[in-house]
């Protein structure tokens, strides 16, 4: 009795499910497909979907390292037990670099500033960090520009009691529009840098370039290691989807053709039907902006009606309407795709993944 009151309780939440096995297939066929080791990207909570759950499925399909973007979302993944190589790639200069240290978490470093802060850190440990230079290929954002790449190799050269440079990295703006020339360029100023590197005495291994869509179209830009995100959750040719937003119907009500719907009256029913409310809104990660968005719902692709509200959302379930406490799919399982909010928002598939607020269940 107890086991069912509470599977009912949780069935009747708005949930984001996650499919392991899709992440895992995702990951063979990047691993595949690039023919180098992958690294993990679970930044952002692992683009909505749970870092801890889509790090160990993505680990368990081959990967090899982690990737977060903050020093914080890496330590919550060795305090959730995961031992597996794992860099960190974007810090304020005085970051806790000793947490980093201590916890063995590679990190980016793009500046001298953050080397000396770093090198600092492991001397007061009397320990050696593992830094990955990472230099501009082309973003003008978070790698050092082609003067800072000079002093920060000057430094990283003269601080090798302390830091050991394991890595060069960079990133690539425009991978996913075939053919741009930025990609090439990006491409020569990386071997650029990593021949500057070589030419002060650093030996980095592992040189890495590629995101999910150089890792998927660009050959150039694989190097030793591709650090896949988007790909992961299933942005990308040929890979699936990992996750299904549902939620219930928590209301009906049959309506007359023309009954105004929601704020503003910016719709209103096209015939007479069934009004079917879900309890999830744009504060959910239901884009506000989209355009012509449907749910599945009851067997059917079903509209939504109206604007959505922060927390609920108005869908026309058909003359027949569906019973009280349906399950709707909002995207994935055989509703609608990420991709499809995506473009009904005029937004990126990541940007709705990500959005999925903090009050959906995961599972
Ligand atoms: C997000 C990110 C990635 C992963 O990019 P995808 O396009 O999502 O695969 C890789 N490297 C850096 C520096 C990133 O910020």
């Amino acid at each position: 009795m107890i086991a069912l009151a509470e599977a009912g309780r949780v069935a009747a939440r708005p949930m984001l499910r996650l499919d392991p096995a899709a992440v895992a297939h995702n990951v063979r066929v990047l691993r595949r497909t690039a023919g180098v080791p992958v690294l993990a990207a679970v930044k952002a909570d692992g683009f909505g979907c749970g870092a801890e759950a889509v790090a160990r499925a993505a680990l368990g399909a081959g990967a090899t390292w982690l990737g977060t973007t903050t020093l914080a979302e890496a330590v919550a993944l060795r305090r959730a037990g995961l031992a597996a190589r794992t860099l960190a790639w974007l810090h304020p200069v005085d970051a806790d670099w000793e947490t980093a240290l201590r916890l063995r978490i590679d990190v980016a470093v793009p500046s001298a500033d953050h080397l000396a802060a770093l090198a600092a850190a492991a001397r007061r440990l009397g320990v050696r960090a593992a830094a990955h230079l990472h230099v501009d290929t082309g973003m003008a954002r978070d790698g050092a520009s082609v003067p800072e790449w000079r002093r920060l190799v000057r430094a990283a050269a003269g601080a090798r009691d302390a830091v050991e440079v394991v890595g060069v990295m960079g990133h690539l703006p425009c991978a996913d529009l075939p053919g741009h020339p930025s990609t090439a360029a990006g491409i020569r100023a990386f071997a650029g840098a990593v021949a500057a590197a070589r030419a002060a005495g650093l030996r980095p291994a592992l040189r890495h370039l590629a995101a999910t869509e150089a890792a998927l179209h660009v050959p150039a830009a694989r190097f030793d290691l591709v650090r896949v995100g988007a790909g992961l959750y299933g942005i990308g040719e040929g890979l699936r989807e990992v996750a299904t937003l549902t939620a219930p119907v928590v209301l009906t009500r049959r309506v007359r053709a023309g009954t105004p719907v929601g704020y503003g009256h910016t719709a209103t029913a096209p015939r007479d039907t069934v009004l079917a409310t879900l309890p999830v809104g744009f504060a959910d990660g239901l884009p506000r902006s989209a355009v012509g968005a449907e749910v599945l719902l009851g067997g059917a692709r079903r509209p939504v009606l109206g604007r959505i509200s922060m927390d609920q959302v108005v869908v026309d379930a058909g003359p027949a309407g569906v019973p009280l406490g349906s399950v709707a799919t909002v995207f994935g399982d055989g509703g609608p795709s990420v991709a499809e909010w995506a473009a009904w928002a005029g937004t990126n598939p990541h940007e709705v993944l990500t959005g999925v607020g903090a009050r959906v269940v995961r599972s």
